[in-house]
């Protein structure tokens, strides 16, 4: 199962639901580009430097663990990369790393060798595109800017973060930029998704629709 969609469209919650719900693990891929990122910053690399960045990359080592409740980890360095991927830097520093299509080929492969391994619910950008075009189950989250800056404003002040709603607005709006126009695997929404606006539902409810889909979609492909 695919799940694509912009940033703060609410992908990670519903693939995590939607994976209980058919008994697989999650694979969220928007991680394994933040724990590029991650190492990146702590090596004190400029952004800019090309060169410097994909050495430090290629001197990284990423794996994907399963965890005990079924979901699977980014290790960096093997180490848990845990909550020091979810800072603003490393978010605004991740959609400038993941433009290089060799990071993007290495992680690819990565995703690609996990999931074919366990089964998955994968979410991120270039899934249903680039990571596994021939899935049958592709879906395209998307929700309205305002929606989904406030979602993001009120997750970080929940976690007891400094937070400026305008702020959030702009770095989503900033990310959701770089991730379209990039020339390697940009975010797209093409015929062979199925597009759920998420700003007025629940999760539960999205998820409803999927596992809907999902039945309808195999069912079709089961000869009578
Ligand atoms: O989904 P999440 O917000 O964690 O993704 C962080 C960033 O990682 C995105 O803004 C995007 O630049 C990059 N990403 C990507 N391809 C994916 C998943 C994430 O380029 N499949």
């Amino acid at each position: 199962m695919a799940i694509d969609g912009p940033s703060g469209v609410g992908k990670s919650t519903v693939a995590r639901l939607l994976a209980r719900r058919l008994g697989v693990p999650v694979l969220d891929t928007g991680a394994t580009y933040r724990a590029v990122a991650l190492e990146v910053l702590e090596a004190g690399i400029d952004l800019d430097d090309r060169e410097a960045v994909l050495a430090a990359v290629g001197r990284a080592d990423i794996e994907l663990q399963p965890t005990a409740d079924g979901g699977l980890e980014v290790m960096l360095d093997g180490r848990p990369v845990g909550d020091r991927i979810r800072t603003p830097e490393v978010s605004a520093a991740t959609s400038r790393v993941s433009v290089h299509p060799e990071i993007r080929a290495r992680l690819v492969a990565l995703q690609r060798r996990v999931a074919a391994r366990f089964g998955a619910v994968v979410e991120g950008r270039d899934i249903g595109s680039v990571v596994f075009p021939e899935t049958l189950h592709k879906f395209f989250l998307d929700a309205r800017p305002a929606v989904r800056a406030d979602r993001r404003h009120l997750e970080l002040v929940a976690s007891g973060k400094d937070s400026s709603y305008q702020q959030v607005l702009r770095d989503i709006e900033e990310r959701d930029a770089r991730d379209r126009g990039r020339p390697d695997s940009p975010l797209i929404c093409d015929e062979t998704y199925h597009v759920i606006d998420s700003s007025d539902l629940t999760p539960e409810r999205i998820v409803d629709r999927m596992v809907a889909t999902i039945r309808r979609t195999s069912g079709a492909r089961t000869p009578p």
